[in-house]
């Protein structure tokens, strides 16, 4: 998994001879019927409609991440419909690699969870899993594209955890909800830690409303 930083919405109107931060902009705009406008300081403003879900003023400043992941989990990141995307197309180009998981023992009481404690024997019968699919999986891949086999065809081959690049824009509204969903215990640990790396990010970024959001 990595995840980076490619792009902040980069105000360019000054106010008092100063250009302003992405969240002073979000601020200016959010002032847009005020006769202050051009009030320089946002820590309150932007902590109060946080707080009474005045979300549309956080539309205004978008942030791109680029997210290497595998195919298993960057479906679970296309479902947010706010975003848009650009993924590494496997009909254009040739797949390069396949992740390698941790596995967990699946939680009999709650189907959308897993715990961390399955016995080594088990965790390294499915490393070895793992190792002989990816390898077999590979081997088929490259072997389907010697044979003039499509792109789009030969990656019926390959398996879920095949390694996928994409780039993820959205406004800062709707980063925060993805956050807050995705950095909940209730997701999958492979997609959490995206979103705890995002999370980071977003908070050299946006530390005000990192900071109104009680974000540590
Ligand atoms: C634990 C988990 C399990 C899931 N299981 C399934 C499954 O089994 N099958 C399936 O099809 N899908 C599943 N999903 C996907 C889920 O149903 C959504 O499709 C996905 O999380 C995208 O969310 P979204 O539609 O809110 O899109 P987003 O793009 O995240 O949000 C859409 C818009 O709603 C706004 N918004 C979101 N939350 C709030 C809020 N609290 N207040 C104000 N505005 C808000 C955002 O800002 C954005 O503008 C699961 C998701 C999770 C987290």
């Amino acid at each position: 998994m990595q995840v980076r930083l490619i792009s902040v919405t980069a105000p360019l109107i000054q106010v008092a001879n100063q250009t302003l931060t992405p969240e002073g902009l979000i601020a200016y705009c959010a002032r847009v019927s005020s006769p202050r406008q051009e009030t320089l300081d946002y820590e309150k403003l932007l902590a109060y409609c946080i707080a009474h879900k005045h979300w549309s003023v956080f539309e205004m400043v978008d942030m791109t991440v680029e997210i290497v992941t595998s195919r298993a989990i960057s479906p679970q990141i296309l479902r947010h419909k706010s975003f848009q995307f650009q993924e590494f197309s496997q009909s254009y180009a040739k797949a390069q690699e396949i992740e390698r998981y941790q596995p967990r023992r699946q939680d009999d009481k709650n189907r959308q969870n897993s715990l961390n404690d399955l016995d080594a024997a088990t965790i390294q019968w499915f490393d070895a899993a793992q190792e002989r699919t990816a390898r077999s999986a590979m081997d088929m891949y490259h072997t389907a594209l010697e044979k003039g086999i499509a792109k789009e065809c030969a990656r019926v081959l390959l398996p879920l955890g095949t390694r996928t690049k994409l780039y993820m824009k959205g406004a800062v509204r709707s980063w925060i909800h993805y956050l807050e969903v995705r950095t909940d215990n209730s997701t999958q640990q492979e997609h959490r830690e995206i979103a705890l790396a995002i999370r980071k990010i977003f908070m050299t970024q946006f530390p005000v409303s990192a900071a109104a959001l009680n974000w540590k």
